[in-house]
């Protein structure tokens, strides 16, 4: 495919809008870094961002929203988590909250994790993009995998030049370093990622609210089904539940077509509902690997290794 370079003007977002639509993920400057965007309710959109990095594996996603009100439709906030936002937003501050399983959001964005980071940026294209395309966008950094965060339209382009279908050009981007990121939740509030906006600032407005402690952290970072997973099943063993792709058809299927963004996409559901099936244990069909393969691949790897510690 070839790449289109628009500047960042109305008609270059109505276009970038009508990809969005489309399913199709758009790279759009923030005032961090590029960020590579698609409608964070559609879980085929938020594959096609892996396959155009070339991700080897799947990380929970940051969601740009317009503001707290939006905001607030697709997660859950405290005292502190609106303190942050009202002092903040927009600008460069994400925060990891409690998602509202009903906003509809695809559990690929989240990596089947029960919270999601949340932004409102400051910047005109993306506040634009957001607007004409009516949808909370997933994005993280508009690079393939293993390059550095792009802060000008050229770095996109020779990074992904060929594999997205538009680069919105706004220039060169104000801050050049990713968010702050600070996870609210059970009465604490912790930093998660340093970024523009240092611990200092953000612990001095969590003070003033009920949760009030700023401290490092660390949040789950995956999720995994509870029951034991086999991969590379071609059938079900006694009292297990085979997930299948492609010829093997399984109790349901990642895809009956084969297709790794139609797999992609329902991976996170269908472990989750395997999960809640009554039987002991996943079984899962061989997925091909390559391209998104391999993301899907290290997924289930993960979540098939014997595990040492609880369950986070
Ligand atoms: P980026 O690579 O800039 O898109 O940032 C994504 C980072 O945000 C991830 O690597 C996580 O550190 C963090 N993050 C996103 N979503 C979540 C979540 N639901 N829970 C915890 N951390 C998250
Ligand atoms: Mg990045």
């Amino acid at each position: 495919m070839t790449t289109q370079v628009l500047p960042a003007d109305e008609a270059g977002i109505a276009e970038a809008a009508r990809l969005i639509r489309e399913a199709q993920p758009v790279a759009v400057p923030t005032e961090t870094v590029y960020g590579l965007a698609a409608d964070a309710t559609s879980g085929e959109a938020v594959a096609r961002i892996y396959a155009a990095k070339g991700r080897p594996s799947f990380n929970p996603l940051i969601v740009h929203v317009a503001g707290l009100e939006q905001a607030e439709r697709i997660a859950r906030f405290g005292a502190a988590a609106r303190a942050l936002a009202e002092r903040y937003w927009p600008g460069p501050l994400t925060l990891v909250l409690p998602l509202r399983e009903e906003a509809g959001i695809a559990s690929i964005v989240t990596a089947g994790l029960p919270t999601i980071a949340l932004r409102a940026s400051a910047h005109p294209a993306m506040q634009g993009l957001i607007a004409a395309s009516g949808r909370p966008l997933a994005a993280p950094s508009a690079n393939a995998s293993g390059r550095i965060s792009p802060t000008k339209a050229e770095h996109v382009l020779d990074s992904l030049g060929d594999r997205i279908p538009l680069i919105l050009d706004a220039g060169q981007t104000s801050h050049g370093l990713e968010s702050t990121i600070v996870a609210v939740a059970d009465g604490a509030v912790r930093l998660l990622r340093p970024g523009p906006i240092s611990a200092e600032e953000l612990g001095a407005v969590a003070v003033a609210t009920p949760d009030r402690v700023i401290a490092p952290g660390q949040l789950a970072s995956h999720y995994a089904p509870a029951k034991p997973l086999r991969l590379d099943a071609v059938e079900a063993g006694a009292d297990e539940w085979l997930i299948g792709f492609g010829p093997i058809g399984g109790d349901v299927t990642l895809s009956a077509g084969g297709d790794l963004v139609e797999a992609a996409a329902r991976l996170f559901d269908l472990l989750h509902d395997a999960d809640r099936r009554p039987v002991a244990g996943i079984a899962v069909a061989p997925i091909p690997r390559d391209g998104l393969g391999n993301a899907i691949n290290d997924r289930l790897q993960r979540a098939a290794a014997p595990r040492t510690e609880p369950d986070q």
